[in-house]
């Protein structure tokens, strides 16, 4: 029994796109991408919030080998990137392969017949000979766990569920949350809402944004000279390099850009915010890196105005008509807005059940074992699968970097199968043990290990308290290495 399709690819984000345009040019074009949302562009359909805009410079934040020259700004607003997608979408013909509004809950390999059978809510299964799940990392939204929240009887809103109709003017809001979607989002409901008290458990390290209109005679420089957008990509990534690799990764070696950029984000508080106390309370008690950094240059400035408050104190639980925190005070809003981020690294990691050979149960294995995939891409047991989000795959700050080192690897696996006339692969222990060993040795120069991240809640760390979403190279390293790992680390038949 043949499988219906060439591969399934489980997600319509920029990173289930890739691998698609990787698939067709590697000659595969029966293919069938399957969303549970109404549309494409995964991150950027879903999210739709005011303030929603890039925080990489978006001359790098896009395919290397798709180049937008009309991005409005620097960094540019989330509807440019949705447009982005669907012009992706239409220009590489992906459009014919995907089929929205399906829920997949699991895929087993079939060993009978080697191919994958997916699995949707609705009861109906569909096979492919091979399996990508780009699912995303932050594509779970977490629900915070607080007492009373379902008694709130005014309107609640998650980030990821945007009301357009929703207007804040008058509004008594009270924001949960204070992480990279906070950033953006608590000026410009503050621009308008009677009163705002925004809920911080974690202080989060911002920095300014070098951001500003793109005027027109550089759009069309980068349209007719593309060299000019190549070049603007190139300064872009290196600076981003220089804090996440330098700052971060190689802590050890470069701790002076680490705390080059906390001093940056320090000073740049200092200049917003008037109130020594309130600049206090949104000083971070962990290192710079622990978590994403944060890019605004409006998120601090807004604590100074009279209808902003900033509230540090444990939230107790929430009532009817208000948030009551652990020292007995409460606050009376009408609006409730969840900017509580996403589960990385719990039940819904991978965002589907896995079963590989032997019933190996990928969840259960990453839960019960270490976190682990050789290049951040495939695991040992699983035939056939290309792991999107996984262990160690995240490379660098933007996104694009991994989408490509991925698309690379995929180029690679698929040209030697094509040579040898095979059609199986699966990646071996041993390769995998190696690589494994080799990210955690390097780790060890990370801010995570060196730096202080007890407080820092970053969704880097895994739930066992280890530094695993994110590849402790170089960019330019990941990327030359998923183009010449050696072959031995595949069996292929
Ligand atoms: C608000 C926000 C801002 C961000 N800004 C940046 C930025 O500036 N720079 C940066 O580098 N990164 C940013 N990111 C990270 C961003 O997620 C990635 O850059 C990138 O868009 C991920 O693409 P993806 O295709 O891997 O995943 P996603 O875009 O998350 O797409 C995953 C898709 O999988 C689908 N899916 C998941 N589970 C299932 C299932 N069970 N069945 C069917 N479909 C399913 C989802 O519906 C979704 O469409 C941001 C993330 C968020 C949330």
């Amino acid at each position: 029994m043949t499988a219906q399709y060439d591969a399934v690819i489980i997600g319509a984000g920029f990173g289930g796109m890739g691998a698609a345009i990787q698939l067709q040019e590697l000659g595969l074009h029966n293919l069938l991408i399957l969303d549970r949302e109404d549309d494409l562009g995964g991150t950027w359909h879903v999210n739709h919030y005011p303030g929603l805009a890039v925080d990489i410079p978006s001359a790098v934040y896009s395919y290397s080998f798709e180049p937008n020259p009309y991005w409005s700004r620097l960094f540019a607003p989330g509807s440019e990137l949705k447009k982005y997608a669907e012009h992706v979408a239409d220009k590489y013909g992906l459009r014919k392969y995907m089929r929205f509004g399906v829920v997949v809950n699991g895929a087993r390999w079939d060993a009978e017949h080697d191919h994958w059978v997916v699995s949707t809510a609705d009861g109906d299964t569909v096979t492919g000979t091979y399996l990508l799940t780009a699912t995303g990392f932050l594509s779970q939204p977490r629900m915070p766990d607080i007492e009373g929240i379902d008694t709130f009887a005014g309107k609640v809103i998650h980030t990821t569920k945007w009301d357009n109709d929703f207007d804040p003017k008058g509004r008594r809001i009270g924001v949960i949350g204070t992480g990279a979607t906070a950033v953006q989002l608590i000026p410009e409901l503050a621009k308008s809402a009677a009163e705002l008290t925004v809920y911080q458990r974690t202080a989060i390290w911002v920095v300014p944004k070098m951001d500003a209109h793109v005027p027109g005679f550089v759009r069309q420089l980068f349209a007719r000279v593309p060299q000019t957008q190549k070049a603007a990509r190139k300064v872009g990534g290196t600076v981003l390099e220089a804090i996440m690799v330098g700052g971060v990764l190689h802590f050890r070696q470069f701790k002076v850009f680490n705390r080059g950029a906390a001093a940056a984000a320090k000073a740049h508080l200092y200049a917003q915010v008037r109130d020594p106390k309130v600049r206090k309370a949104l000083t971070p008690d962990y290192d710079f890196g622990c978590k994403r950094p944060t890019f605004s240059n409006t998120y601090f400035r807004t604590f100074n105005k009279p209808n902003v408050k900033l509230e540090s104190t444990s939230i107790a639980r929430v009532e009817p008509d208000g948030i009551v925190t652990t020292d007995g005070n409460k606050i009376e809003i009408d609006t409730l807005v969840l900017a509580t981020g996403f589960n990385l690294w719990e039940a819904n990691f991978p965002a589907i059940e896995v079963i590989g050979r032997e019933d190996r149960n990928l969840g259960k294995f990453w839960r019960d074992n270490r976190f682990q995939a050789f290049e951040g891409i495939t695991v040992p047991k699983f035939p056939n699968f290309l792991s999107l989000n996984s262990p160690y795959s995240y490379s660098g700050l933007s996104y694009f970097d991994t989408i490509e080192s991925q698309m690379r690897h995929v180029k690679r696996l698929f040209q030697e199968m094509q040579r040898q006339g095979a059609t199986t692969f699966e990646v071996t222990e041993a390769a995998n043990t190696d690589f494994l060993d080799r990210m955690t040795r390097k780790l060890d120069d990370s801010v995570f290990i060196l730096g202080s991240c007890e407080t820092s809640r970053s969704y880097y760390f895994n739930q066992h308290g280890e530094a695993t979403l994110l590849r402790p190279t170089s960019t330019a390293s990941a990327y030359e290495e998923q183009g010449t790992f050696p072959l031995e680390a595949y069996e292929i038949a």
